[in-house]
C-alpha cells in the first residue's frame, strides 16, 4: 500500500521545521573544518563496538555490578517489558515516570506497564503531548514536530482542564507544573541510555530539558527510589572518551547544538556511606535488550545500522519523510533508518515494504554522523524482501513485465501505444486511487518521447 502523504498546509510547515533544524547542523558542522575526520573516527567507534560486542557488554556488565548496577539481558521485548512490570509490583507503585526512550517504544512498555496497573507518565515534553494526544512519536527527535502551536494548546486545554493558550512559554510552563508533581510523587522512574560505557559501568542519558534528571537523580526521598534505564545492546562503547566523541556528533547532528543541555553520567544507585546530600535512587536497573540486534549484527549488509545514535538528521532531510511525515511509516522507527530498523525488527509485509519507500538519492547517508550507508541497506532488504516473498504477488508480475518491456523496444512501443488507447484516463484514475486523493494523475501524453523524437528527427 503506498504510503500517505501529509495534507498540503502541515507537509509545509513539517518542511520548515525540519528545514531550520537542518540549517541549524549545517551552521554547527561548518564550524567543524575536521567534521569529515570526526565522521569517520565515529563509524570507526561504532564499528569497533559492534565487532567485539559480547566482549563489551560483558566488561560493561562486570564494571556495572561493581558500581551497584543491576543488568539484566532480555532477548525479547516481552521479558524487558516483563522484567519491568516485576520491578514495578516489587515496589507497589501506580505509576511510573518516564524520560525519552525510543526502545521502549520498541517494545510496547507503556501498553505492559497499563495493563498491569501502572500508569507510565512520559516526562519529555514532546512526549508528554503526544501521550495526551494518544499519537505515537512522529520523529526520532522530536515527537511532535508536526503540531501547531494551537493543536498543543487544544491538547493541554481538554486533558488537563486548564484555559487554552497557543503561547509557547505559557504552554510550556503548564506542562512543567503538571509534571513537577508527578517526578516528586513517583517511586519508579524510567530512561532510556543513549549511550553504555564498557570500561566504567556507567550509562550516559542526554536530554534537552532536563528531565532525565528527574527522571534519575531527584534527591531522596522526594524522587524515584528506583531507576530503570531500558536500552538496545547495541548502545554500548568501550570507553568514555569514545562516549564523549559521540556526543559530541549527537548534538551537532540532531539541534546544530554543540552539546545538549543535560549530559548526565550515572555511575549507580546513590552512596550512603559518603556523608553528601543523599541524592539519586536506591536501586539502579539495566535492561538490554536485543529483540532482533542480534540478527542485524549477523547480517555484514545490515550491521551498519546498528551503529545509529538516533539524531534524526537522516530524516530532517530525507524527501520521502519530509512529504509523507512519520506516522505514514506506521513504525516507531521512522525516516531511512527507521525504515532499515523495522524491516530488520519486524518479519511484516508492512515493515518490509518501508525500505520500497526510498528514493535511494542517499542524502541520508551523506548527513549520516556514523557514517552509516543507509540507503544501500535499504537496497539490500529490498533484495531480502522478494527473496523471502514479502513482496505483493501482483507487484511482482508488474515489475517482471516492465522489465520485458524495457528489454524489447519494440514490445514497449506496442505496450504504451495500447495502454492509451484501451486504458481511459478514468480507468487509470481507478487504479491510481490510493494516490490520487492528495496528488493529481495527470494523463497519459498523446505520443511518446520515441514518437516526438521521430518526427522532429
Ligand atoms: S542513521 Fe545516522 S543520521 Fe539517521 S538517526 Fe541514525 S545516526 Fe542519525
Amino acid at each position: 500500500m503506498p504510503m500517505p502523504v501529509l495534507e498540503e498546509k502541515r507537509r509545509a510547515a513539517l518542511a520548515r521545521a525540519l528545514g531550520q533544524t537542518h540549517q541549524k547542523r549545517a551552521q554547527a558542522v561548518a564550524e567543524m573544518p575536521e567534521w569529515e575526520a570526526m565522521r569517520q573516527r565515529a563509524h570507526d567507534i561504532r564499528a569497533a563496538a559492534m565487532e567485539r560486542l559480547d566482549e563489551h557488554l560483558a566488561q560493561f556488565e562486570r564494571a556495572a555490578a561493581a558500581n551497584g548496577i543491576h543488568v539484566h539481558h532480555a532477548a525479547t521485548a516481552e521479558d524487558a517489558c516483563r522484567y519491568v512490570v516485576e520491578l514495578a509490583r516489587q515496589l507497589d507503585v501506580e505509576k511510573a515516570v518516564k524520560s525519552k526512550s525510543m526502545v521502549t517504544e520498541e517494545i510496547h512498555l507503556n501498553r505492559a506497564l497499563e495493563a498491569a496497573g501502572v500508569r507510565p507518565i512520559e516526562t519529555d515534553l514532546g512526549e508528554f503531548i503526544a501521550q495526551l494526544k494518544g499519537d505515537p512519536p512522529f520523529h526520532l527527535t522530536a515527537p511532535v514536530v508536526h503540531l501547531t502551536r494551537d493543536e498543543v494548546g487544544q491538547a493541554l486545554a481538554e486533558k488537563l482542564g486548564v484555559p487554552f493558550t497557543n503561547d509557547p512559554a505559557k504552554l510550556t510552563m503548564i506542562a512543567r507544573e503538571a509534571l513537577r508533581r508527578e517526578f516528586l510523587s513517583a517511586r519508579l522512574g524510567i530512561s532510556g541510555g543513549n549511550f553504555l560505557v564498557a570500561e566504567t559501568g556507567g550509562i550516559v542519558l542526554v536530554t534537552n530539558e532536563g528531565n532525565g534528571r528527574m527522571v534519575t537523580t531527584l534527591p531522596n526521598p522526594q524522587g524515584p527510589r528506583v531507576h530503570v534505564a531500558i536500552t538496545g545492546i547495541e548502545k554500548v562503547v568501550p570507553t568514555l572518551r569514545d562516549a564523549a566523541h559521540l556526543l559530541r556528533m549527537l548534538a551537532r547532528s540532531s539541534a546544530g547544538a554543540r552539546l545538549t543541555a543535560y549530559t548526565t553520567f550515572i555511575q549507580g544507585p546513590r552512596k550512603r556511606a559518603t556523608g553528601e546530600e543523599p541524592s539519586g535512587p536506591d536501586e539502579v536497573h539495566v535492561v538490554l535488550v536485543d529483540n532482533g540486534r542480534r540478527a542485524m549484527l549477523a547480517d555484514a549488509k545490515l550491521r551498519e545500522a546498528l551503529f545509529c545514535i538516533r539524531c534524526g538528521a537522516c530524516s530532517n532531510i530525507c524527501p520521502v519523510y519530509r512529504r509523507a511525515g512519520g506516522h505514514a511509516y506506521r513504525s516507531v522507527y521512522n525516516g531511512p533508518i527507521g525504515a532499515v530498523w523495522s524491516a530488520a525488527l519486524w518479519d511484516t509485509e508492512q515493515a518490509a515494504a518501508l525500505p520500497f519507500a526510498s528514493s535511494l538519492c542517499g542524502a541520508c547517508a551523506d548527513v549520516c554522523p556514523v557514517k552509516i550507508d543507509i540507503h544501500h541497506a535499504m537496497l539490500w532488504q529490498r533484495n531480502l524482501a522478494t527473496r523471502r516473498g514479502r513482496v505483493p504477488a501482483w507487484q511482482r508480475l508488474a515489475w517482471r513485465l516492465w522489465r520485458v518491456g524495457m528489454e524489447h523496444a519494440a514490445l514497449y512501443r506496442t505496450g504504451s501505444r495500447l495502454a492509451r488507447l484501451l486504458a481511459p484516463q478514468s480507468l487509470l484514475n481507478a487504479m491510481a486511487r490510493p494516490w490520487t486523493p492528495k496528488r493529481d494523475l495527470p494523463p497519459l501524453a498523446a505520443k511518446t518521447f520515441h514518437e516526438l523524437w521521430k518526427e522532429e528527427a
